[in-house]
Parts: C-alpha cells; sequence; structure tokens
C-alpha cells in the first residue's frame, strides 16, 4: 500500500465516500486513501438504514440538516441517475393520531416552507387518495420528493465512483492510532496525510479523542428494528410516517416502501449498550459496554429530552406484535402475522453532549490538526451525504 496520501479517510460509509469523492472533485490529481475495517463498504449504518431519500422539512430553518438534506436530496438523485442506480418516488405522507398533534404537524408544515422544501396540507379525503392504507385525525401532510433507494447499491455506486476518480478504497484496513498527518493500522503500517477526514461512524467520537478533539462528546448507540411484510408488491404505495416527539431526535415508528415496492416497518430507536450491536451478543464489547453505561447517567438526567418517555416507548418494540401494532395507529389495516420477516437491524450513531446530557440534533463536524472528525453524522446524512461532503470540504480547503 502506498505510504502517504494528500488526503486519508477513515470511513467507506456514505459520508466517508462521499467527502473522498467531493476531495477528489476539487483536487483532481491528488492521492485519497479510504481506510474501511470491514471487508466491504457500507457495512454499518449506511446500507442498513431505510433507504428513504429525506425532503427535508422535519428540521429547523437555521440547521445544517435543513439545507443539506433539501439539497442533499436533489444531488443524490442526480447521482443515482448517472451511476444508474434506480430510485423510486413514493413520496409520504405524515398522519396524526389524535387532535393533540395538530399543532406538530403545523410546525412542520411551516418548516418545509422555510427550508423551501414542497409540501401540501391534506384532509382526509385527500389522503385517502394518495394512500387508502393510512388513517389521520382531519389533516394530514404530503411531501412529493421523499423517494426511496436500496442504501447498499447507492454507497457501491459512490465507490466505484471514487476509484473511477482515482481514489484507493481499502478494506480490512482498521485504524489504531491517528496522530497529526499520520495514522497506524492494526497491522503496524503507517500512512501519512496532508490532510486526514474521520468519518468513522460509530466510532468517531474514539478517533476524535485520541486527536484531543470532541472531548465533551460521547457516542450513544441506538438500535432500528425492522419487520417487512408479505403483501404483495407496490400495496403500500407511499411510506407513512407519524408526527414525531419533537424532544427525541428520531421520527417514529413507520411505514416503507422499498425500492422493490415492498412493505416495511421500523426502525425502532432502543438504547444500545454496545455500538455495533446487530444482534442478541454480536459485536458485543464489554469496554464499550463500560463506556456506553457511563454515559448514560448523563442523559438519564437531561433536561433536554423525554429520556424515560422515550426508554418507556422503545423498549416494547423488542417484541415485534408491539412493534407492528405501533404502525397499525398509521395504517388500521396492518397486522402482526402480516410482518413477520426480520429486516437487517441497523445502530444509529447519536451523539451525547455529556456536560449538558444533551444528544445533538445537527450534524456536528469539528476541526482537529491537520484533521477533520464527522462527529455527528445522524439520520438523514444518507441523503444528505453529497451536499454535506460538499460543504465540509470546500470549508477545509477555502
Ligand atoms: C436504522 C437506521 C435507519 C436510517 N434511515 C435513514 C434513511 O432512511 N435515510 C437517511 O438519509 N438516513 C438514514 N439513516 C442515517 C444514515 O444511515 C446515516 O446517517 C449514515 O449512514 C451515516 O454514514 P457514515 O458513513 O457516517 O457511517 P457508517 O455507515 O457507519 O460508516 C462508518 C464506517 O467507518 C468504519 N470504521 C469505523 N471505525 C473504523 C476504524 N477504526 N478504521 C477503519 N474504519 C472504521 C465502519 O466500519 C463503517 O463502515 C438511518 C440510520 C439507521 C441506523
Amino acid at each position: 500500500m502506498k505510504r502517504s496520501a494528500d488526503l486519508v479517510v477513515i470511513g467507506a460509509g456514505v459520508v466517508g465516500l462521499a467527502l473522498a469523492n467531493r476531495w477528489l472533485e476539487v483536487h483532481p490529481g491528488n492521492s485519497v486513501i479510504i481506510l474501511e475495517k470491514e471487508d466491504d463498504v457500507a457495512m454499518h449504518a449506511s446500507g442498513r438504514n431505510s433507504g428513504v431519500l429525506h425532503a427535508g422539512f422535519y428540521y429547523a430553518p437555521d440547521t445544517l440538516k435543513a439545507r443539506l438534506t433539501r439539497d442533499g436530496n436533489k444531488m443524490l438523485r442526480e447521482f443515482c441517475a448517472e451511476a444508474g442506480v434506480r430510485v423510486k418516488d413514493p413520496g409520504k405522507v405524515v398522519v396524526t393520531t389524535s387532535h393533540e398533534q395538530l399543532p406538530a404537524l403545523e410546525t412542520l408544515y411551516s418548516r418545509g416552507v422555510a427550508n423551501g422544501v414542497e409540501l401540501e396540507r391534506i384532509d382526509e379525503k385527500q389522503l385517502f387518495e394518495l394512500e387508502p392504507l393510512a388513517r389521520t385525525v382531519s389533516a394530514a401532510l404530503w411531501s412529493p420528493t421523499t423517494g426511496v433507494a436500496n442504501p447498499v447499491e447507492v454507497v457501491s455506486a459512490l465507490a466505484q465512483r471514487v476509484r473511477d476518480r482515482g481514489g484507493k478504497v481499502v478494506m480490512g484496513a482498521e485504524v489504531v492510532a491517528v496522530a497529526p498527518g499520520a495514522v497506524t493500522l492494526t497491522n503496524g503500517d503507517q500512512i501519512s496525510c496532508g490532510h486526514l477526514i474521520n468519518a468513522a461512524g460509530l466510532y468517531a467520537d474514539t478517533i476524535a479523542h485520541w486527536c484531543d478533539v470532541g472531548t465533551d462528546y460521547r457516542m450513544l448507540p441506538f438500535k432500528g428494528l425492522y419487520w417487512y411484510g408479505n403483501w404483495p408488491v407496490d400495496q403500500l404505495t407511499r411510506h407513512i410516517y407519524p408526527v414525531p416527539d419533537s424532544r427525541n431526535p428520531f421520527l417514529g415508528v413507520h411505514l416503507t416502501v422499498t425500492v422493490n415496492g415492498r412493505a416495511k416497518i421500523g426502525p425502532t430507536a432502543i438504547p444500545s449498550l454496545w455500538r455495533e450491536d446487530y444482534g442478541v451478543v454480536s459485536g458485543f464489547s464489554a469496554r464499550e459496554l463500560g463506556g456506553v453505561a457511563r454515559s448514560f447517567p448523563r442523559f438519564l438526567t437531561s433536561k433536554e429530552h423525554d429520556v424515560l418517555g422515550l426508554i418507556r416507548t422503545e423498549l416494547p418494540k423488542y417484541s415485534q406484535k408491539y412493534l407492528v401494532n405501533q404502525a397499525k395507529l398509521l395504517a388500521p389495516s396492518v397486522r402482526p402475522s402480516d410482518f413477520k420477516e426480520k429486516g437487517r437491524p441497523g445502530v444509529r450513531a447519536q451523539l451525547l453532549h455529556v456536560p449538558s446530557g444533551k444528544l445533538e440534533m445537527d450534524f456536528v463536524v469539528e476541526p482537529g490538526e491537520r484533521s477533520t472528525h464527522i462527529l455527528n453524522a445522524v439520520s438523514p446524512a444518507w441523503t444528505s451525504s453529497l451536499a454535506f461532503a460538499k460543504f465540509v470540504v470546500d470549508g477545509i480547503t477555502g
């Protein structure tokens, strides 16, 4: 392997690859190496998500998420069209389950307008015409620009784009130490670099701490479980989402249509005790368990979020029946017996600001010495990735 590069990126998820791609776009001819500890790209959140191309109406107008999701949606669509990756356009309806949720629905609408996102208020009759399976209490929202794609296909195509531009994506290359201008791999190999970008997802805080960056932050993992339905293809035609609880950074259990027309329920946002927690004991690390356990009390006592409410509503979702019945509130014809096939779980890398006990809602990027650390590439960073990469790389290189 080449021992030096202009840029080294840690992590071949969608964010690391998008950053490498943008760097090569701005600096054609630069040497760029992406180091990935797994044997393939998209092995973690980037390949284990809902694949929903979000429109960008959930987020407060002054956030990075608002701007970068709206722009990222367009950019990802253009990329997919060029790369021959299929994008489906079911759109999304956001429905209410009680009159109390109507003010929150109106807030979403106002945010959509402020963020320059196409969004429509609709009544029950219009909802029925758009998606006969969905139910709402008097009003709903219609987002025509919410789409869906296969996340693994998108990330694989992005990796190919990076290779085509001359970047080198190295698999099985776990970074175990970082110094300004150099990284060390498990086999002892050292690579020197002009600049380092840490896009290590669930481990981004650990790597940042090695560089004395982001020391007030810790990653908290939240597990997302999915169940597929046995419904005929295209029985569900639109994504159906609830009104989210604005005190927490998750969107609530929803129904999505996959790019192949299958109905899928999930994901949960169940607090996890270690990072790559995909099964009963898979990825278990006693050290991580200790780290997460030490961070949870700050979160538990946080005044910023309804933590006990979150735990009370999320833990029962380990039960398939309970989880599917949550989706029944949005679409009454959903039955637990129809949603028996488990999907691949994903784990959200959610950043906690330890001193305040606050879960960071927006993307967080911190500079270090000759390095940049992507600390909170939370949902919808898959949608936003190309716009986010432009924002970050253009900020580094001026
Ligand atoms: C359940 C779930 C559903 C979601 N749904 C959506 C959605 O519908 N739409 C949307 O836009 N977003 C969604 N998201 C969010 C989206 O998936 C993430 O924001 C995005 O994938 C983050 O990408 P990433 O590249 O930062 O992280 P990752 O994909 O986790 O990539 C990080 C990479 O770094 C590697 N790595 C870590 N440590 C090291 C090391 N020491 N050395 C080398 N490599 C290392 C890892 O192996 C990994 O491949 C969802 C997320 C989850 C979990």
